[in-house]
């Protein structure tokens, strides 16, 4: 693979400034080159990447077809055209690994929420409202379950947090291998078993063909109906209409979203105004550390090509 020259295009600057991670990639000995969005258009949607023979992006443009490499600062690589890239012999990497500590706590925080009410008593204090909740209202996440589906980076980021929180955890994964601290594992087939029993489903699976629409109204329908579903994975996991449907319907209890099937979550959404839903804007994972960990899958791969080694994150 070539590399003297790596690009970092200006969409990833909603997750950290490109200046930021080209000041951290600056002990490499390869030309760093911030792509301004606004440079070298040529009608291929955005084509300054041309004069680079790798990217570091969070969006897909369609001269990426045309280097050796990709970096996506996202773990999941649905944005990207894979068979066209693949056929193209782009080698695609992804970030996977550096999500588990953000995502962990963002869900134990959302687990938190609604356990304590902490997102009731937000929403009194912005009207100054003294209003202390029913003596029934109120409970604790110890010794309830959360079952979390996928058990990858960030289901074992969750499971490490829950865990500790005193939430007992099932998983569901592909191969039912156990997982330490997942006290069941069930294969996607047994779905509707798997969150049978458990207050809190968790989402942290990739969207694939096979994760597409999977949390559907027949595992509203076997979710106890004072449980909750956590997405951090993607919307398109959830169909999200059968979700409006149950929550509606009091099938379960409550959700909190930080992905959703299209996104920005459209102003007229149900989900907005619902008491039991807390939506967050696809930031679960956002820390200000999240370009320094870009940066050292980016270094270790630089190494890598150069010694024509394997790519780490490699997806295609
Ligand atoms: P990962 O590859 O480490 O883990 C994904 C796990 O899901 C793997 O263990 C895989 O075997 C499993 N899996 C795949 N299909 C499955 C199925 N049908 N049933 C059960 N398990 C299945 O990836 P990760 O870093 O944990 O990220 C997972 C996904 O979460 C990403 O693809 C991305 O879409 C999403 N994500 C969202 C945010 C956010 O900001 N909300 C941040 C990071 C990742």
């Amino acid at each position: 693979m070539r590399l003297d020259t790596l690009g970092i295009d200006s969409s990833v600057s909603v997750l950290f400034p490109p200046e930021f991670l080209a000041e951290q990639l600056s002990d490499l000995s390869i030309d760093i080159d911030v792509l301004d969005e606004s440079v070298g258009t040529d009608g291929k949607d955005g084509a300054p990447a041309t004069t680079c023979d790798a990217i570091v992006t969070f969006e897909h443009r369609e001269s990426f077809v045309d280097l050796d490499w990709i970096h996506s600062i996202q773990a999941g690589v649905d944005r990207f055209p894979q068979d066209r890239l693949e056929d193209a012999g782009v080698a695609l990497t992804n970030s996977t690994g550096i999500h588990g500590d953000a995502i962990g706590e963002t869900v134990a925080g959302y687990l938190l929420a609604f356990s304590r009410r902490l997102h009731e008593h937000i929403r009194d204090q912005e009207r100054r409202e003294w209003s202390q909740p029913d003596w029934d209202e109120a409970w604790t996440i110890a010794g309830e379950r959360a079952c979390v589906v996928g058990l990858g980076s960030l289901g074992r980021g969750v499971v490490d947090r829950l865990s500790a929180l005193g939430v007992d955890v099932d998983g569901v994964r592909r191969t039912p291998v156990p997982e330490p601290g997942v006290d069941r594992v069930h294969t996607p087939g047994e779905l509707e078993r798997a969150v049978a029993d458990a207050r809190f489903v968790v989402l942290t699976v990739p969207l694939t063909d096979e994760t597409e629409g999977m949390i559907d109204r027949r595992v509203f329908d076997a979710m106890p109906d004072d449980a909750y579903l956590i997405n951090v994975a993607r919307g398109g996991v959830v169909d999200q209409s059968a979700l409006v449907s149950a929550l509606e319907a009091g099938d379960i209890a409550g959700a909190a979203l930080d992905v959703f099937e299209r996104e920005p979550l459209p102003e007229t959404s149900a989900l907005w105004e619902m008491d039991e839903v807390i939506v967050t804007p696809h930031c679960a994972a956002f820390t200000h550390r999240y370009g320094e960990h870009v940066a050292s899958i980016v270094r270790e791969n630089v190494r890598r090509a150069r010694a024509g080694e394997a790519l780490t994150n490699r997806v295609l």
